[in-house]
């Protein structure tokens, strides 16, 4: 047995016989040609071709893997349309009266070391995408395949570096795991791996040679090592925790498509927390029936400045559309207290979490509001968009609001804008003064989503952030549990419907009892979905009060 060490960038076992991945690395001479506008020509219809096959595999990984991950092809034909590229070939073929293959495997060259050669890490794990995009060019030209690996059994890949386009274009089924030499925890290869679910190395110090190539292996995905020709003990232990990973995801993965319904058929909705696109993949991937908590301050956060409209409703746009006519619900920004964004100028304060932070920036600054609810309006035309509204303590506040939308529709309508005019409005439930008005606050909106995590720490006057205090941070206080019956029953008696999307909802101790007090939502992330749907499929809410009652 021979251990070789790599940095694991997805965990999971992996035992199987080693395909050794060799790039069909094409075989480019130089030749002169007499014509070069027509070998110019010959290389631009390659090149429109690779764009096409590039649209084609972008199509295939968005169904398999999400929008998100699959943007790397859409930044490849980016990249083979880019002027400096375009124009390095162009000139290779004149100057040197050459072959457009020759050119473009020049170039590829020439870009993929200067990408290697740059300080931004993001370049540098760029610089394989560069020699990526120059084979899928050369191969046209040379009227080779789309590529792809051919294997018959479920095989350990191992390889030097694996492009993102080979990756995706793997038949998955046959693939174990990704064991590789080269590449970054950052590259797109390592993001698809993970959103495959595969158990992948990356940094790995095993020789490339042909010996390997059909060795039985084992890849440990925890620890980040892979045993060639593992002995038999090692085997039998990597095995007993693979097939205890098996079982796990395998009854979570037979949850998929399912309906979240109860023995009793009780319905409730399971929806996904997500911070920011790149979370897409992961709510897809886990079947979350929509996204129950956007929390949009993070694009705030990640900005020098303040996200103009247009920036916002991108991203909007981008959510909406990946969810497919599925409801996302964005919370508007959540600034202040352990948010801070320094642009927003925030005077210093002594209790900033009961400070000027979320509705009351907002309220207190409407223009920052009024550029935040017109991107979301305008993304609104393109899927099922909901707002919500953070920290609200008073129905006042809720009427202040509803008149600033109002203003930003007319705005719209006038300037012949889309947007959905069904829009559902809602808020959280965070402080104990929204749950005392609840009744009356119901009457103002569509629907509640309680943020347990701040209620929590307003009711019991704990400072979530401080961990000297998490023996006192009870969120089963009795309190807590009968402020969220209360708040699911105002709810109902107004026709408004009631959720949970702080931590407390991935509780899965509370999921019966939530589903006893009547939730029509619960929002966690995106990896709680299944084990939450396991619970609501196996509970019989009757039977489960008829017990706590007796
Ligand atoms: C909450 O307070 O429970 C919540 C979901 O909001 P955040 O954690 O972002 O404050
Ligand atoms: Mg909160």
């Amino acid at each position: 047995m021979v251990i070789y060490s790599g940095k694991a960038v997805f965990g999971g076992i992996a035992i199987g016989k080693i395909s050794l991945y060799k790039k069909g690395e094409a075989q480019v001479k130089r030749t002169k040609v007499d014509d070069v506008e027509a070998e110019v020509a010959r290389y631009h219809a390659a090149k429109e071709v690779a764009i096409e096959q590039l649209g084609a595999l972008y199509d295939k990984a968005v169904k398999e893997v999400g929008e998100a991950s699959a943007e790397i092809f859409e930044v490849h034909q980016m990249m083979l349309d880019d002027d400096d590229y375009v124009e390095s070939v162009e000139n290779i073929i004149r100057t040197q009266e050459v072959n457009a293959e020759f050119a473009v495997a020049t170039t590829g060259d020439n870009f993929q070391k200067m990408f290697s050669e740059m300080d931004d890490e993001y370049f540098r794990g760029r610089a394989a995408d560069m020699k990526d995009i120059s084979e899928r060019v050369v191969n046209v030209l040379l009227g080779n395949g789309d590529g792809g690996i051919k294997s018959d059994e479920q095989v350990i890949i191992v390889a030097d570096d694996l492009a993102p386009s080979e990756t995706v274009q793997m038949d998955k089924d046959k693939i174990l795991s990704f064991v590789t030499v080269h590449g970054s925890a950052n590259s797109h290869t390592a993001i698809l791996a993970k959103t495959m679910n595969i158990p992948a190395m990356i940094g790995t110090d095993i020789p490339l040679t042909d010996d390997i190539d059909g060795k039985m292996a084992v890849v440990d995905g925890f620890e980040g090592k892979i045993y060639v020709d593992p002995d038999e003990d090692t085997l039998a232990a990597k095995k007993k925790i693979y097939l205890e990973e098996q079982e796990k995801k395998a009854l979570l993965e037979m949850l998929k498509g399912k309906d979240n319904v109860t023995l009793d058929g009780q319905h409730i909705n399971l929806y996904a927390n997500i911070g920011n696109t790149k979370d897409l993949a992961l709510v897809l991937k886990n079947d979350a029936g929509g996204i129950g908590l956007f929390r949009s301050e993070f694009i705030y956060l990640g900005s020098e400045d303040y996200p103009t409209e247009d920036e916002q409703f991108a991203i909007y746009k981008t959510v909406a559309e990946n969810m497919a006519g599925k409801k996302v619900i964005i919370r508007t920004l959540d600034i202040g207290a352990d948010k801070q964004a320094d642009y927003f100028k925030l005077p210093a304060e002594e209790n900033p979490a009961l400070g000027l932070r979320a509705i009351r920036i907002c309220l207190t600054r409407p223009e920052v509001f009024k550029t935040q609810l017109r991107a979301i309006l305008r993304a609104s035309a393109y899927g099922k968009i909901a707002i919500m509204f953070p920290m609200i303590i008073s129905v006042d506040e809720v009427k202040e609001i509803k008149d600033i939308v109002k203003g930003v529709e007319s705005e719209l309508d006038a300037e012949g804008i889309a947007y959905d005019k069904d829009i559902e409005l809602g808020i959280m439930i965070e402080t104990p003064a929204a749950v005392m008005v609840a009744d009356e606050l119901a009457e103002e909106v569509d629907f509640f989503s309680v943020g347990t995590n701040d209620l929590t720490q307003y009711t019991l006057a704990i400072d979530r952030q401080n961990q000297s205090l998490d023996r006192f941070y009870d969120s089963h206080h009795p309190a807590i549990l009968r402020m969220l019956k209360m708040i699911v029953d105002a709810a109902h008696r107004h026709n408004a419907w009631a959720g949970i999307c702080g931590e407390l909802g991935s509780d899965l101790s509370l999921t019966r009892e939530f589903l006893a007090m009547g939730f029509d939502e619960l929002s966690v992330s995106p990896g709680r979905i299944l084990p939450l749907r396991k619970i609501v499929l196996e509970t019989n809410v009757k039977e489960y009060i008829a017990e706590k009652n007796s």
